[in-house]
């Protein structure tokens, strides 16, 4: 008996064998494409900045009136007088030889979860990526259109859905074209602290100051993308800019494309609680300045790092109906403020529930974590230490925006995180999903 034993036991531990050995056939690719919206600029006659009928327009459509688009954050009926620079999504598709991957990024304050679930049932039926395996984060830009639909005039929403349904084609093409470049590739992950341009406005002071870099490379050493995660606000630019702007991720993305070709990627980190950037002028100079020491950074936690073979690709994600027990989002939306993204707001006896989902992913010897808004630092922390910890990247805003993630011990009924949240149980329900993600991988 105690032989037979022997030889099962054996025969059991074969494939484990082989699987320590096995060689995934280890693949990426990358694309970007422009998101930019027109801007019909016109005169101000009278001075009121605001546009009156009768005031002279750019009818760039033709279509007869004036087209605004509203700028998302800060004050609402913020009008784009123009663009500075272009507004960009972002794909980087990743392959074990099976089911692909995709990590997307879009520049908007936020992309719902309306538009995330329509661009994943597009991609699910013509490209054959399932919608677990997508993660489209946004970068939080200040300012780019209004994806939320906070932030029209005189209370109204904000939301332009030609706009967003021009935006969804974009993120479609992008990921479509990432999947077409797939192949085989190794990578390079590195880590940085850099404080510098971080500052903490909501006491206590806690910063996560850790760059966090991957970048992936093709059989002759050339890069395919070069990615930042970093726990910083886009909002160089101020409630006072009027332009378009990738605000600093534009800059750190243009700076690693010059340095290494391929797709540069800025995907925001736990940004929540509160971590912006520290400048003298919120100015386009101050923008030039934040990017670039940033792209300093990523370079530096890159540099002598050779690249290596990936023998592990896993993706794993959990769906959570999270309660909305803030009053002001209830009352948005009643009043339909989220446009069609109500489609997907569930109410029952409770109240209503947001949709969500957690992912976690693991590439070689870096973890992914997916969170679907801007988690404090201090539950950053938190989460990072249940992950391994040589790469713990934290993707914020990621596949819906959910607004501040304040943890139960840095909970004030009065803060204006928590004005901008969807309630106190948020933070402990991502805290347990992460936990039973991460014991199953
Ligand atoms: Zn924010």
């Amino acid at each position: 008996m105690k032989k037979s034993y022997a030889v099962l036991a054996a025969l059991l531990m074969v494939p484990n064998l082989f699987a320590a050995e096995a060689k995934i056939n280890f693949m990426a690719g990358a694309s970007k494409v422009k998101i930019t919206p027109v801007v019909e600029p016109f005169s101000d006659a009278n001075n009121n900045h605001r546009y009156d009928d009768g005031e002279p327009f750019k009818d760039y459509n033709r279509n007869g009136k004036w087209d605004p688009v509203w700028l998302a954050g800060y004050q609402g009926g913020r009008y784009a007088t123009g663009v500075h620079d272009d507004l960009w999504t972002t794909a980087l598709a990743l392959s074990d030889g099976t089911e692909p991957m995709l990590i997307i990024t879009v520049d908007l304050i936020g992309y719902l979860f309306d538009d995330v679930a329509a661009v994943k049932a597009r991609i699910k039926k013509e490209l054959g990526v399932s919608p677990s395996r997508i993660f489209i984060c946004s970068t939080h830009d200040h300012s780019a259109p209004d994806a939320i639909g906070l932030w029209g005039q005189d209370g109204k929403t904000g939301k332009d859905e030609e706009f967003l349904s021009h935006v969804r084609g974009h993120v479609f093409d992008c990921a479509k074209d990432a999947l077409s470049r797939l192949k085989p590739a190794r990578a390079v992950f590195g880590k940085i602290r850099y404080d510098n341009p971080i500052e903490d406005s909501r006491p206590p002071k806690v910063i996560n100051d850790m760059l966090l870099t991957m970048q992936f490379v093709d059989e002759e050493n050339r890069a395919i993308a070069t990615l930042a995660n970093y726990a910083m606000h886009a909002e160089v630019l101020n409630g006072g800019n009027t332009e378009i702007t990738s605000d600093y991720p534009g800059v750190l993305r243009e700076r690693i494309e010059k340095k290494y070709g391929g797709v540069g990627m800025f995907v925001a980190a736990d940004i929540g609680g509160m971590q912006s950037p520290f400048v003298l002028f919120h100015s386009f100079w101050s923008r030039g300045r934040v990017g670039k020491g940033v792209a300093e950074k990523v370079i530096e936690s890159l540099s002598d790092k050779k690249p290596v073979e990936i023998k592990t690709l896993k993706v794993s994600s959990r769906d959570i109906l999270f309660p909305v027990n803030n009053k002001r989002y209830v009352g948005a939306i009643e009043s339909g403020m989220f446009g069609s993204s109500r489609e997907y707001i569930h109410k029952d006896a409770d109240g209503y529930h947001l949709p969500a989902d957690i992912g976690f992913i693991q590439i070689g010897p870096a973890q992914i974590l997916t969170l679907p808004g801007e988690a404090f630092p201090e539950l950053g922390n938190v989460l990072r230490r249940k992950m391994a910890p040589g790469y713990p990247f934290v993707f914020g805003l990621c596949n819906n925006e959910i607004g501040y993630i304040v943890p139960d011990s840095e909970w004030h009924d009065d803060g204006y995180e928590e004005n901008m949240s969807l309630g106190r149980q948020t933070a402990d329900m991502i805290t347990a999903a992460v936990s039973d993600l991460i014991s199953k991988l």
